[in-house]
């Protein structure tokens, strides 16, 4: 049969794997990593591992026999570095070649850096891999201070991580509000005041103009002249997508691989999944790249089905989680900065929901402590039918709102 080969031993390359075996593929599959490391989760690496109610061996997508009683070659520590469409074939660190008959792309994603003087000094944390988790996890416990630079959700769930374990918190954003690229304003406050109730301070409006070494600790410099001081920093400020391999491969690209509700990138013996993609939603044709474990799970599983011959289609609405501050907190939709924000119950406590409208329909819905009230939100939002704010028992969102 084909020989299927993938590129990226994370969750996507893990899962695509297991579904080409189980969809009845016959021929040699090879799963390629440059990870040390059997295919890991990392939602919990900002979470249990930080708090150490988690080690390595539990965070692993599949048991370790898993895929050698599949028939699934893999081959970790090798990292691919070309591939060559007219030949089918790639090119790996270790100097060697591999031909495949199809390709699935799921190189994921890379924690992106600062550039500024002093961004690689020890003590300066990224968090991607299960060894910067543990290094990171050493050092909050080690820290009185910590400073995080960037309020995403990895942030805020490191700030959460942070004083949980006793050390002060300040998290530095460019932005006016947490999540502003993703969450319209009022929404992004809500998850601000909740961190702060529990202790976080933030600087908004902060550009990050140098990092020195401070003594023994370590010294943040804004660009306005003023500098915070930390035991250690936490650098937060999203991901680039590992699409080099695809776009010097002459594929089309975005800031993902562009590829359609089957996986499939602009050349049909090669596929892409998880955080590297960019596919079409079922929300509008709205494309997105998405960083999410659904994703990763299922749009991977329905390329591997495809490649294996079983065409599958991913058409799942966005779905994501973050756990932060004794709260867990789903998200169901695809929310945008324009939204019109509207709250059932006190903004940020257990069991609030944040509807997201737009056009008079439901967006997206941000729930706190209550997934009940995401599965009803799910189906309004695939529904795509007119929604108003009273039908869901919620009210505007006023500007200035707390968390208790
Ligand atoms: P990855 O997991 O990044 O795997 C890609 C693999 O490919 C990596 O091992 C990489 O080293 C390897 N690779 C790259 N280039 C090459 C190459 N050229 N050759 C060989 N190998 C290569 N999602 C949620 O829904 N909820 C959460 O709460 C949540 N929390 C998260 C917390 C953290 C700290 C992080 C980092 C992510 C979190 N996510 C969360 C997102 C989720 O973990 C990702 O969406 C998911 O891991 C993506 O899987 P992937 O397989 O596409 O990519």
């Amino acid at each position: 049969g084909e020989r299927l080969v993938i590129v990226g031993a994370g969750q996507a390359g893990a899962r695509a794997a297991e579904a080409m075996r189980q969809a009845g593929h016959a021929g040699p599959i090879l799963l390629i990593g440059d990870e040390a490391e059997a295919p890991y989760e990392r939602p919990p690496l900002s979470k249990e591992l930080l708090l150490g109610t988690a080690d390595r061996e539990s965070i692993r997508v599949l048991p370790a026999d898993r895929l050698p009683s599949l028939g699934v070659g893999v081959r970790l520590g090798c990292r691919v570095t070309a591939i060559d469409r007219t030949a089918r074939t790639l090119s790996l660190s270790d100097g060697s070649a591999v031909n495949y008959d199809k390709l699935l792309i799921a190189t994921g994603a890379r924690a992106r850096r600062l550039s500024v003087p002093g961004a690689d000094l020890p003590g300066v944390h990224h968090l991607r891999t299960i060894a910067e988790a543990e290094a990171l996890g050493a050092a909050l416990r080690a820290a009185r201070r910590i400073v995080v630079v960037g309020a995403g959700f990895i942030g805020l769930e490191i700030a959460s991580a942070a004083r949980r374990l006793g050390a002060e918190a300040t998290v530095l954003e460019r932005a006016d509000t947490p999540l502003e690229r993703l969450l319209p304003p009022a929404a992004g406050r809500v998850l601000q005041s909740l961190a702060e109730v529990h202790g976080v301070a933030f600087r908004f409006g902060v550009e990050i103009a140098a990092i020195r070494r401070d003594g023994a600790g370590l010294r943040v410099d804004c660009a306005d002249g003023t500098a915070v001081a930390a035991d250690a920093v936490v650098v937060g400020i999203g991901t680039e997508a590992n699409l080099e391999l695809a776009r010097d491969a002459g594929l089309a690209v975005d800031n993902g691989i562009l590829v359609d509700g089957e996986g499939r990138t602009s050349d049909p013996a090669i596929f892409a999944a998880g955080d590297v993609a960019h596919y079409p939603t079922p929300i509008n044709g709205r494309r997105c790249r998405l960083e999410s474990w659904q994703h990763a799970q299922e749009q991977a599983i329905a390329a591997g089905r495809t490649m294996a011959g079983q065409a599958t289609t991913y058409g799942r609405t966005p779905w994501f989680w973050t756990d932060q501050f004794g709260r867990n907190i789903q998200m169901i939709g695809l929310p945008s900065r324009d939204a019109t924000v509207f709250v059932r119950g006190t903004a940020g406590e257990a069991g609030s929901v944040l509807y997201l409208l737009e056009g008079g329909t439901l967006s997206a819905a941000i729930a706190f402590d209550d997934p009940q009230a995401i599965r009803d939100a799910r189906a309004r939002i695939e529904s795509g039918a007119p929604v108003d704010a009273a039908s869901l028992g919620a009210v505007p969102l006023p500007a200035a709102t707390s968390a208790s």
